[in-house]
């Protein structure tokens, strides 16, 4: 390969861009990887890692009250923001150090700057030109906020991590992932949160179980749902914003976030001239081995928008380098994708829903249970936890798992690992539970609904 610089340049340095990088570069190829913001990407810096350090300092305030019930006096707690975010930052500072070592001993080179794609094998970054062979877009996405009047008040998931101060309102527009994690965490930090959805359910492609459970639980711990609406401006007044809703209602406020989805970043650093095709929602078109339509580009992760997590992103890099420079075959199962909402109750889940089920299989079977988790008793916290099972009834295949309510998400992890391997109800009922947990419940589902 010498007639190009590198094998393999890679644009983007999140979770795909890394993977690709990493392990391209432990096969012995040539690798750059070009970073125009943060190593690590969305998930460390300002997704998946920040949120959930969010969401665990959330918690406490429900832990504090709940103590009681168990016989502790807690003394007067009080909360700190900024020290929050100081020593969120500080974390995000340790994880990105420790991916600039892990690149660096792969053997892959790190480029600093914004990289631009001058043809099928050339890329430019701060005006310096580097040869490939193969070049991997991996640029991920950028929130999307719809036109509206005022737009330029509000805040998106990405400033969301450097607020300065905790408001003492917030209204927030969406009703996925995003928008339904930053109303737990900002209500469970006592912030009066109004959560405000177009739609008549949130989490739209979830379990409908699920998805009725969760917008139940929202409003009775205290957030206010609106559903069914929209706002359609937000002005700025002296001392807060007022979001006006398209039924003529207002509410005055800190801060609005909207959580409206993302889009893939796939303009502006040349695919437009190398005629790299796109979707109708910008996302690179790829073939199974992640390529595009210009043999030598391929692309991953969320700029694919196939499923925007980062295990698939990390899963396609790891693929696509194995693919092109290793022996070992790894295909990216996109049938059983294990997936979790961290907002208040937790949600996990694996596989299809009951109306995708019914879509698939002439008939099937549903289990379901309710109960207390015994964390909530003597706290006066009456949370239920949710668990169903769809299964197909002759082969007994277990299909689809859903779950909400404490360490869901812990839980559907080996969930995912027997559902992948083929676990029938008939296994899930002979295996042994572990007591006393919520997890238990999977393996003594016994009514038919
Ligand atoms: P990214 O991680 O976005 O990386 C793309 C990188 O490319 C960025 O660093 C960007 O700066 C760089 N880049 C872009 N253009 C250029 C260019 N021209 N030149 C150089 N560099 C460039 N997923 C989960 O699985 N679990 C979660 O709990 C979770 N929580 C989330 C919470 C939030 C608030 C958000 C926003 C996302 C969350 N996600 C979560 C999704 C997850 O973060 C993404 O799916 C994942 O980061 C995608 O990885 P990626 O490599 O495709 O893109
Ligand atoms: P989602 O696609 O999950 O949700 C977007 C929400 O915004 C939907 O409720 C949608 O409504 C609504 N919406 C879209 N456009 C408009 C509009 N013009 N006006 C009003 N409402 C609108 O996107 P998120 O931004 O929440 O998250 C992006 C992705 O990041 C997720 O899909 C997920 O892949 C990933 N992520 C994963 C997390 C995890 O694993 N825990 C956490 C956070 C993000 P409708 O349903 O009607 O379309």
């Amino acid at each position: 390969m010498a007639q190009y610089n590198y094998d393999l340049f890679v644009i983007g340095a999140g979770s795909g861009g890394m993977r690709t990088a990493r392990t391209a570069a432990d096969y012995g190829v040539k690798v750059a990887i070009a970073e125009e913001r943060y190593l690590g990407g969305t998930c460390v810096n300002v997704g998946c890692v920040p949120k959930k350090l969010l969401v665990y300092a959330s918690q406490f305030k429900e832990h504090f009250q709940a103590a009681a019930g168990f016989g502790w006096t807690v003394g007067k707690s009080t909360f700190n923001w900024p020290s929050l975010i100081a020593n969120k930052n500080q974390e995000i500072g340790r994880l990105q150090a420790i991916y600039g070592n892990q690149l660096q001993q792969s053997g892959a080179e790190i480029i600093t700057g914004r990289a631009n794609l001058l043809d099928a094998h050339t890329v430019v970054v701060d005006g310096a030109k580097y040869t490939a062979e193969r070049i991997v877009i991996a640029t991920g996405g950028w929130p999307s906020v719809p036109d509206m009047h005022g737009k330029q008040y509000i805040a998106t998931s990405n400033e969301m991590f450097f607020l300065k101060r905790l408001p003492k309102s917030i209204v927030i527009v969406g009703g996925g992932y995003i928008a339904v994690e930053f109303a737990s965490i900002f209500h469970s930090f006592g912030v009066r949160t109004t959560l405000c959805h177009r739609g008549h359910k949130l989490l739209r492609g979830f379990d409908e179980d699920l998805r009725d459970f969760l917008t139940n639980e929202l409003a009775r711990k205290g957030i206010n749902v609106l559903l069914n609406t929209d706002i359609e401006a937000v002005e700025s007044t002296a001392d807060c914003f007022t979001a006006r809703f398209i039924d003529g209602s207002k509410i005055n406020t800190q801060l609005v976030m909207y959580a409206t989805g993302r889009m893939p970043n796939s303009t502006g650093f040349g695919l437009e001239g190398l005629g790299v095709e796109l979707d109708s929602q910008r996302a690179i078109k790829v073939n199974a081995d992640y390529q595009t339509n210009v043999p030598s580009v391929y692309a991953l992760g969320d700029v694919t928008n196939r499923v925007s997590l980062t295990p698939v992103a990390l899963a396609e890099g790891t693929a696509l380098a194995n693919k092109l420079y290793g022996d070992r075959s790894r295909i990216v199962d996109y049938e059983t994708v294990p997936t979790a909402v961290f907002c208040q109750p937790n949600i996990g889940t694996v596989g299809l829903t009951e109306a995708q089920a019914r879509e698939k299989y002439s008939d099937i079977d549903i289990y379901k249970a309710r109960f207390t988790p015994m964390r909530n008793t003597l706290t006066g916290i009456d949370e239920k936890f949710l668990i169903k099972m769809i299964v197909v009834p002759g082969t007994g295949q277990v299909v689809g798992i859903h779950m909400a309510g404490p360490d869901a998400p812990e839980i559907i992890q080996g969930m995912a690992v027997a559902m992948r391997a083929g676990a029938t109800k008939a296994v899930f009922d002979t295996t042994l539970g572990v007591h006393p947990t919520a997890a238990e419940e999977l393996v003594t589902l016994r009514r038919k609904c």
